[in-house]
């Protein structure tokens, strides 16, 4: 009787003294060698033609994506989760200035950059993110550190900034995130308002319709998906203003019994129209399939309503859908029998 005691004890001192352990741990419990893994990544949405890119940036786009996805892949490959293996690509990306997260994101009419990201994972609906920071180096580990470490779901501005100085996460002056290219694209957008040649309403006139947003949608072995976006939001936008990349149902969302999703493109039309989880809650509760669900929230409901932009999808048994509603979309994939595809047209 004594020793049962001492055995029960000493069982809830190990539980108790157990560090806590990240949502990447939780979910994979159980793997098998057997079960599929697949991953895709986006680098934004919009009019991207040949004849609008010059033969090195076409090269040093397709390097970045493979290099990224690759890096997510090897995460799944050694059974680790999905969550791990979204923040791996993510983080790459958000250090390339071709694209519109952490460095080279796009700049606000006050010639700031002002980030959002949001992540999620689909075996229990966790999510974090955060919108309107600055200077975070990886607003995609900010947003995780939201979900791992946080009660809360959505950190905005100091708020988050505070949080993320909390999480030891690392900060960049802001002109480490200033790239030339987007000076001048801010530089185009304020000459054309200026001189009112061109309908204003929007932020994206024709050749500034870069998006460039990022984002990864994963599967690991635990069967489990994962889902994640990180963006600069819109060219010329108002200080203060959040898109849709943050905003967990809009441009993220991620449930093992539906599938995962990463948005890129006009973030109001995709707010209003809840994107991520559409898409999700017509394979649940309408029966669609993935390639059914994302085709017709992306080239029906928000192509109708003139919300351009495209996203990356991602089911449970690895099956993969990338529609878009633009010229082109940055974006590669490596399916459930490993094959790597890199592409950036719309004729690809
Ligand atoms: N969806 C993003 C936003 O509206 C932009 C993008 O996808 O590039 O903030």
């Amino acid at each position: 009787m004594r020793c049962l005691v001492i055995k029960s004890i000493a069982v809830a001192f190990l539980l108790l003294s157990r560090p806590a352990i990240s949502q990447g741990e939780a979910a994979l419990d159980q793997t098998s060698d057997e079960a599929p893994i697949a991953i895709v990544i986006h680098g934004g949405a919009g009019t991207i033609s040949r004849d609008s890119m010059t033969a090195e940036r076409e090269r040093e786009i397709r390097g970045i994506l493979e290099k990224a996805i690759r890096a997510g892949y090897e995460v799944l490959e050694r059974n680790g989760a999905a969550i791990d293996a979204v923040t791996a690509t993510i983080t790459i990306l958000e250090d390339a200035p071709q694209f519109n997260a952490g460095r080279g994101a796009v700049l606000t009419s006050e010639s700031r950059v002002e980030m959002d990201a949001s992540i999620m994972t689909g075996h229990d609906l966790g999510a974090g993110a955060i919108a309107g920071v600055r200077g975070v180096r990886h607003p995609i580990l900010a947003a995780r550190a939201v979900l791992e470490h946080s009660p809360h779901v959505l950190l905005a501005g100091n708020g988050a900034e505070a949080f993320a100085r909390e999480q030891r996460l690392e900060f960049m002056p802001e002109s480490w995130f200033h790239t030339e290219f987007r000076l001048k694209q801010l530089r185009r957008i304020k000459a054309r308002e200026a001189a009112k040649t061109e309908s204003v309403a929007s932020d994206h006139s024709p050749d500034d319709e870069w998006f460039s947003t990022v984002g990864t949608v994963a599967l690991d072995r635990a069967g489990n998906l994962a889902a994640g976006t990180s963006t600069g939001g819109t060219a010329n936008k108002r200080f203060g203003r959040i898109g849709d990349s943050p905003i967990i149902g809009a441009g993220t969302y991620a449930d093992n019994r539906s599938c995962a999703v990463s948005a890129t493109g006009h973030g109001e039309y995709f707010i209003r129209h809840v994107v991520a989880y559409n898409i999700c809650a017509r394979m649940l509760h309408a029966g669609e399939t993935l390639a059914q669900s994302a085709d017709a929230v992306v080239n029906g409901i928000l192509a109708e309503e003139g919300g351009d932009g495209g996203v990356i999808a991602l089911d449970a048994q690895g099956n993969i859908a990338t529609p878009f509603n633009t010229p082109g979309m940055y974006r590669a994939t490596i399916d459930r029998e490993g094959n790597l595809e890199v592409k950036i047209y719309g004729d690809e």
